[in-house]
């Protein structure tokens, strides 16, 4: 038996010191780096990969997930739906006086969340939800030509998860992580695990990072034989840049280019600022994603689905996400300031050189 120290690689900078620190620490041998490919990933990523394995001498093990067989079964799901089931909307659920009732943790405290106002990042409560409404969901046949022409494989991960769902991933329904990172990941160390060898599952995870993370542990054990360590919990983004630094590991080119964090191109949270960036550097990532709606739409019983989803005060589903919402009603909306009613004059000139979140260059 042999342990293994089975590090996640992203292309981002938590995790570049994580394979940095593990390599110094053990030999090479007994470090495995693994990078899961979403398939929605900017170019620059793939490069910087390349670059790592080259300034480490590894090779990183690339996993991509593959809906092939759930696509197949989907479509025989499809072509035999016969299902009358509702489907509700869900709206906040009040007290007796007509206050809004917060969801609470176990421990009683009112669960609270991130959001963004006015730019700034505020924590508010959770409000519990209630089902109101309600409309017959099924397919019509319509809908089942229009997706059994589309639903095809297409070999992108990232495009067949939503071309199976129907629809792009949401801060509420983060499934992309999950389906195409997450179990990638534990798959792969579990398959180690039954084979008889120790692993350690390393995780550039910082608590300053989220509320999510902010009880991240150093060091868990998570089933027989496989535990996880996350050497940064208590590092700051400054700490993990200047270890870099110290040890002659460049960083993505994507923090220099305006990313703030590297992951999708674009990652369904990308923030007002970056798409911009992204929608002026990187054109041709948008004209992908629009396809992908289109293509995503054509997979869903509505006809139609947008990469980034929010509440939109318009009534009609149709124009919501056909016109107000898709990726190119965003792209415009990212050239705005003050909550999108004013025209940012400055949003179309060209980007500068260097517009890094982190100030990494001089
Ligand atoms: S959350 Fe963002 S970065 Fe993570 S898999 Fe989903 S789209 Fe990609």
């Amino acid at each position: 038996m042999s342990v293994f120290h089975v590090v996640s690689c992203s292309g981002g900078k938590d995790s570049d010191a994580t394979l940095d620190l593990a390599l110094r620490r053990f030999p090479k041998s007994r470090v495995i780096a693994i990078f899961c490919d979403t398939g929605n990933e900017h170019a620059l990523v793939y490069s910087h990969l390349e670059y790592l394995e080259s300034r480490h001498g590894i090779t990183i093990v690339r996993l991509m997930a593959d809906f092939a067989e759930d696509i197949a079964r989907k479509r025989m799901y499809i072509a035999r739906d016969v299902r009358t089931r509702r489907e509700y909307d869900r709206v906040p659920r009040l007290d007796a006086s007509g206050r809004p009732v917060y969801r609470r943790t176990n421990a009683g405290e009112v669960e609270l969340r991130e959001v963004k106002r006015d730019g700034k990042t505020v924590l508010e409560p959770v409000p519990r939800m209630k089902k109101a409404g309600g409309r017959r969901v099924r397919w019509s046949n319509k809908a089942k030509r229009r997706a059994l022409e589309t639903l095809h494989p297409s070999g992108n991960p990232f495009l067949d998860l939503c071309m199976l769902k129907g629809r792009f991933p949401s801060r509420k329904a983060q499934f992309c992580t999950q389906e195409l990172k997450t179990m990638m990941a534990v798959a792969f160390q579990l398959e180690l695990v039954e084979q008889g060898h120790r692993v350690v599952s390393w995780q550039g995870v910082r608590r300053d990072e989220s509320l999510n993370r902010a009880k991240a542990k150093l060091f868990e054990r998570i089933a027989p034989r496989l535990y996880a360590y996350r050497p940064l919990v208590e590092w700051s983004a400054v700490q993990v840049f200047a270890h870099l630094a110290a040890h002659d590991v460049q960083p993505n080119e994507l923090y220099r280019l305006g990313m703030s964090r590297v992951g999708c191109m674009p990652c369904i949270n990308v923030n007002k600022g970056e798409l911009r960036e992204i929608a002026a550097r990187w054109p041709e990532e948008i004209d992908r994603i629009a396809e992908w709606e289109a293509r995503v739409g054509r997979c869903s019983k509505h006809g139609y689905s947008t990469f980034m989803t929010d509440a939109h005060p318009a009534k009609d589903r149709r124009v919501i996400f056909a016109e107000l919402m898709n990726i190119r009603a965003r792209v415009e909306w990212s050239k705005t300031s003050r909550g999108g009613k004013q025209i940012d004059l400055f949003a179309d000139a060209p980007p500068a050189a260097c517009s890094s979140a982190y100030g990494l260059c001089e």
